[in-house]
């Protein structure tokens, strides 16, 4: 199996196997996102607690990639600080700019089939949709708290 079939695989896992799909009970941060170049929209729910991530779940509709990619993002922050998640929009950010970045710093290994990504431009804002969302979300908070 090449590298792209097997990306592929794993981008298709997540797709029809969404984790972290559905709505937050409560209080929870939410942003709205939409990728008007493919029609993708994504809904992110955060709870932010003590400055860590407690959980985050999404819905959306889209394309494989923009669905794949929020799948393994709200997997990826689950239990990390609001700054670690901000480095890893950042990792994930200069991954889509086609660098060469640590792929070891996600904390989950799917993210990497993302990499063939970059290869086709006008799907880039597709994956990075549901992690500008994560920006976007923990910034509101920051600005809430003062
Ligand atoms: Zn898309």
């Amino acid at each position: 199996m090449s590298l792209d079939d097997l990306y592929r695989r794993v981008i298709m896992d997540h797709y029809q196997s969404p984790r972290n799909r559905g709505k937050l009970e409560g209080e929870a941060i939410t942003v709205n996102l939409n990728n008007p170049t493919c029609g993708d929209v994504v809904s992110l729910q955060m709870f932010i607690e003590d400055d860590k991530i407690k959980d985050a779940k999404f819905v959306g509709e889209g394309c494989s990639i923009s669905l794949a990619s929020a799948s393994m993002m709200t997997e990826a922050i689950k239990g990390l600080t609001v700054d670690q998640s901000l480095e890893l929009v950042e990792l994930f950010s200069k991954m889509m700019q086609g660098e060469n970045i640590d792929i070891e710093k996600f904390p989950i290994e799917d993210i990497e089939a993302l990499t063939g990504v970059t290869k086709f431009p006008a799907r880039i804002k597709c994956a990075t949709l549901a992690w500008n969302a994560l920006r976007k979300g923990v910034e509101e908070q920051g600005e809430r708290r003062g």
